[in-house]
């Protein structure tokens, strides 16, 4: 997508999720993206920035699958399952199904290798 100099984009800053404007500085093969607190990302510092972020994400839900399936087995061995909101069986299903997702997530980051996994490093500060 090209910018006019100064046009704000729709992704946000990997550092604050503020709203990133285009910059090409007179170059036409260049881009640099800068948020309103001044975090400064060249286009391969972004899209690296955001694979971290990408990945830091998912961990983050492989993690609140994981505190599901505690809290559920809690549920289970203290026998708070209530048959009229959820049966044993549905508790037992559920846990079965974050698992199952949880592994899945696992495996696609696992297998994940971007392409611009050494694309750069990220600048901050004021432009
Ligand atoms: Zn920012």
């Amino acid at each position: 997508m090209l910018y006019r100099d100064g046009e704000p984009t729709s992704i946000a800053c990997p550092g604050c999720a503020g709203v990133l404007s285009a910059f090409t500085e007179g170059r036409e093969d260049f881009i640099r993206y800068v948020c309103t607190v001044g975090h400064s990302f060249s286009l391969p510092a972004l899209l690296y920035a955001k694979e971290d972020q990408f990945e830091y994400l998912m961990w983050a839900v492989i993690s609140v699958l994981a505190h599901l399936e505690m809290g559920y087995r809690d549920l289970l061995e203290r026998g708070y399952v209530d048959v009229a909101v959820a049966t044993r069986q549905d508790v037992e299903t559920r846990i079965e199904k974050v698992r199952t997702y949880a592994q899945l997530l696992r495996e696609l980051i696992e297998a994940d290798r971007p392409p611009a996994s050494e694309a750069g490093e990220i600048e901050s500060g004021a432009v």
